[in-house]
């Protein structure tokens, strides 16, 4: 099993045996998570209409990726707690690739399995992507970007310090 299986699952358990209670009676957490949607939906609106997921899909069908091994690590676990806490929100479940050991652990058929993406993953547009968008398209996926990465800061750190740190 790779590192990062267990290291997640570890995690994962963490937060379903302990965690998962004690959140669900935090006001700052509850009250935050709905705006945290919110972003993350303005988000992906911009980079929906700004073709940016179009272009990224016709990359990959062209069977070049970019979701690789060991970047699923790039994901903090304040971040892994409010993915398992959003899916939840969703009636879903957060799905690990436990097949393909070349791509990241969060990669599914359709994309990543992840609602909150780690700040790294947001962020990359490689050299083709940038010179499709141009600066203009670039600047309004940043720009719709930014509450999705207060929003995600504040809630991690707060999670980060009142919980992992005290569990530690
Ligand atoms: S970021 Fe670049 S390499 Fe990755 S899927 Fe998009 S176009 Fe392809
Ligand atoms: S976008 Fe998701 S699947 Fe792709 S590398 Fe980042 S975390 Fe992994």
């Amino acid at each position: 099993m790779r590192e990062s299986l267990k290291y997640f699952n570890f995690f994962k358990n963490l937060y379903e045996q302990n965690l998962r209670s004690k959140f669900q009676k935090d006001s700052f957490i509850i009250s935050n998570l709905p705006y945290l949607e919110q972003a993350i939906e303005k988000t992906r609106k911009a980079f929906i209409e700004n073709l940016s997921f179009s272009f990224c899909e016709s990359c990959a069908k062209r069977g070049i990726k970019c979701c690789g091994e060991g970047i699923e690590w790039k994901l903090s676990i304040s971040e892994f707690m409010l993915n398992l806490m959003l899916v939840e929100r969703r009636n879903e479940t957060l799905n690990f690739n436990i097949e393909k050991l070349e791509d990241c652990l969060f990669l599914g058929e359709k994309g990543c399995n992840l609602i909150l993406v780690p700040l790294f993953c947001r962020n990359f547009f490689c050299e083709d992507l940038s010179r499709f968008l141009g600066k203009q398209k670039l600047r309004n996926i940043q720009q719709a970007m930014e509450d999705e990465t207060v929003l995600s800061f504040k809630l991690s750190d707060y999670i980060t310090r009142n919980y992992l740190l005290k569990e530690g």
